[in-house]
């Protein structure tokens, strides 16, 4: 319907232009927030905006929007500028948008520059069909995605609240549900502790672990024999090295000699956390049809001075339990056991219900597209959606495609990257004139 107004060299040249802006958040400078980089893509990409004749506005340089058409309401799609590091591993230059057998690589390309600079272009195809629109657009550009999010907090000091929107940063088809999100530490001043490593993401299953402690006077290592990583939302499928080292130290005969301030940390970590992905120890589990399981994945191991922590990635289905009495059952246990308990981050639960006509528009346009008929899904995910009410991600992976997402050799094919406009344009005007009236 729209794909006659895509100019696919010129998207691809822009695209590219924005790849070659390497913008990993780095240290505030001033008017800059999330330093040079992240700022020059958000102007750049404003500019282009600006050039295809939509308003573009630049909110202190943490996030800005594109916005185009009149009316009451407004409808949105929101993405991010920001990427994480390149890594290493790479077979081409990560900043640069090279183009393999019809693969486009580069750092952002699908995480989450091709689908935001994508979705400009869907509305400029929007715009030239001379289809009319029913409320404003906006195309809503984050630069600390990756980090912290304190762009959307930017946001929503001034802006206004869209209708409905979506946000490409995740997958196909429509994500009706998201986990909320607590990250917390726990730790206890100890005695005989010389070290303590495991993990490098609170969001991810360690893959090693190590501890240094002093046994009648000698220093002794425990090492993890095993770890496997895997996303922090989904433990049950990696090998939890810290886990593993636990095991293994309850085995060694220097265990005997360990100070018994550390034994205690030892034990409460073997009661509470030793083999749960659900939190059933801590009694945070819960479970419902359709949206799943609480999910619990301790996902570092550290010491600071003399002290022992370990940072953990939970994930709920109930904004209740999540934000009260959890964080309840958490204090308690710090507590009881003498620990420090800091929650350093909180993520709402997204909940759009799949007979809403967001849910319905959205995979009623993915199956014209695409031919798929799947129901919308519930992940354990966290996007921009958690953010503003009536927001929920759509696309831009499709069903079974390889996830390159964070890793060395990020790509989008072209095929797909022209599929995802087509897919966002076809959304932006069905819920542009969406009416309740359409079911
Ligand atoms: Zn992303």
């Amino acid at each position: 319907m729209f794909v006659e107004y895509i100019d696919r060299k010129e998207v691809l040249d822009s695209i590219k232009d924005v790849l070659r802006i390497p913008s990993v958040v780095s240290e505030p400078l001033p008017g800059k927030p999330f330093g040079e980089e992240c700022a020059k893509a958000l102007e750049h990409t404003l500019r282009l905006a600006e050039s295809m004749g939509f308003r573009a506005v630049n909110l202190d340089n943490k996030v800005g929007y594109a916005e185009y058409g009149t009316g009451e309401e407004m409808i949105a799609v929101l993405g991010h500028l920001d990427v994480v590091p390149a890594g290493d591993n790479w077979i081409c230059e990560p900043f640069d948008g090279t183009v393999i057998d019809g693969k486009i690589y580069g750092r952002g390309i699908a995480d989450d520059k091709g689908p935001i600079i994508g979705a400009l272009y869907a509305l400029q195809a929007v715009v030239r069909s001379g289809k009319p629109l029913g409320r404003r657009v906006r195309i809503i550009f984050g630069s600390d995605e990756e980090v912290d999010c304190t762009d959307m907090s930017r946001y929503l000091e001034t802006e206004e609240i869209p209708a409905m929107a979506f946000t490409p940063d995740a997958e196909y088809p429509a994500i009706f549900s998201e986990k909320g999100i607590l990250y917390y530490t726990l730790s206890k001043r100890v005695k005989g502790l010389v070290s303590a490593h495991g993990g490098e993401a609170v969001n991810q299953v360690p893959d090693s672990a190590e501890m240094t402690f002093l046994s009648a006077g000698k220093a002794v290592t425990v090492k993890s024999r095993q770890g496997r990583a895997a996303h922090g939302s989904v433990p049950q499928l990696g090998i939890n090295a810290i886990d593993d080292m636990v095991k293994n130290l309850k085995s060694m005969p220097e265990y005997e000699n360990m100070d018994e301030s550390l034994k205690e940390f030892i034990r409460f970590y073997e009661r509470y956390y030793l083999d749960d992905f659900y939190g059933e120890k801590v009694g945070m589990a819960m479970e419902a049809p359709e949206v799943g399981a609480n999910s619990s994945n301790v996902g570092i191991l550290f010491s600071e001075d003399d002290e022992i922590g370990i940072k953990v990635d939970f994930r709920f289905i109930s904004q209740y339990q999540g934000e009260t009495e959890g964080v309840e059952r958490l204090k308690k246990l710090a507590e009881d056991h003498g620990l420090t308990l800091d929650i350093y981050k909180t993520r709402k639960v997204v909940y759009v219900p799949k007979d809403s006509g967001l849910i319905r528009v959205l995979q009623r346009v993915f199956k014209r597209n695409t031919g798929i008929d799947m129901e919308a899904v519930a992940t354990g995910g966290g996007t921009y959606a958690k953010f503003l009410p009536n927001t929920v991600a759509f696309g831009p992976l499709f069903p079974g495609e390889e996830d390159p997402i964070h890793q060395p050799n990020e790509y989008m094919s072209e095929e797909n990257l022209f599929k995802n406009i087509e897919i966002m344009a076809d959304a932006i005007y069905e819920l542009a004139n969406y009416e309740k009236s359409d079911g």
